[in-house]
């Protein structure tokens, strides 16, 4: 199975991600994990990402796009994967599109959680994160509007769009993610 998490910062695609990993036993691939790692760890990789992330901008594609290029040439991957935080615009979608043709993994299904923007800038204020703070937030929130929302058309066309209403019971959202899968 070959998923796609899409949703505004917030939505919860961590957390029902981390949830997919163990009902379906494949391995998540967080882009935003995967960025925090290289920060944390000072890479040269680290420090060219950082300055856009403290920001709440896009990191550059070529950064991105190599990082989950690596990710999906592991082993661990063969099953399917859950893709949490990538792509998060037009052009990575269709890199991704062409990345998995040509390992011939088309992706199965893209779940979207849908979460108003005013129970997002709650819950991110709560959650407290390095860039969780209320400038960046308002700057995520406007760069998932302008980059990001267009992917859901683009899966919609693709047939492989799934909207799940992403708030309620953790369990709940759960329930319905796996429904929809
Ligand atoms: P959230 O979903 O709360 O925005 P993430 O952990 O997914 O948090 O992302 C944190 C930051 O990492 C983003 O604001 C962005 O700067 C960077 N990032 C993550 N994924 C991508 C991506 N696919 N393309 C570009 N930048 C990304």
């Amino acid at each position: 199975m070959r998923i796609v998490l899409v949703g505004a910062p917030g939505s919860g695609k961590g957390t029902q991600g981390d949830k997919l990993v163990a009902h379906y036993g494949i391995p998540k691939i967080s882009t935003g994990d995967l960025l925090r790692a290289a920060v944390a760890a000072g890479t040269p990789l680290g420090k060219k990402a950082k300055a856009a992330m403290d920001a709440g901008q896009l990191v550059a594609d070529d950064i991105v796009v190599g990082m989950v290029q690596e990710r999906l040439a592991q082993p661990d991957t063969g099953n399917g994967f859950i893709l949490d935080g990538f792509p998060r615009s037009l052009a990575q979608a269709e890199t991704l599109d062409r990345m998995l043709a040509g390992l011939k993994q088309p992706l199965d299904k893209v779940v979207h959680l849908d979460v108003d923007n005013e129970e997002i800038v709650k819950r991110m204020l709560a959650r407290g994160r390095a860039d969780d703070n209320e400038a960046t937030i308002r700057n995520r929130l406007e760069v998932y509007a302008a980059q990001t929302r267009p992917l859901l058309d683009y899966y919609g066309k693709q047939k492989k769009l799934a909207t799940v209403k992403g708030v309620g019971g953790l369990e709940d959202i759960f329930r319905r993610i796996v429904t929809a899968l």
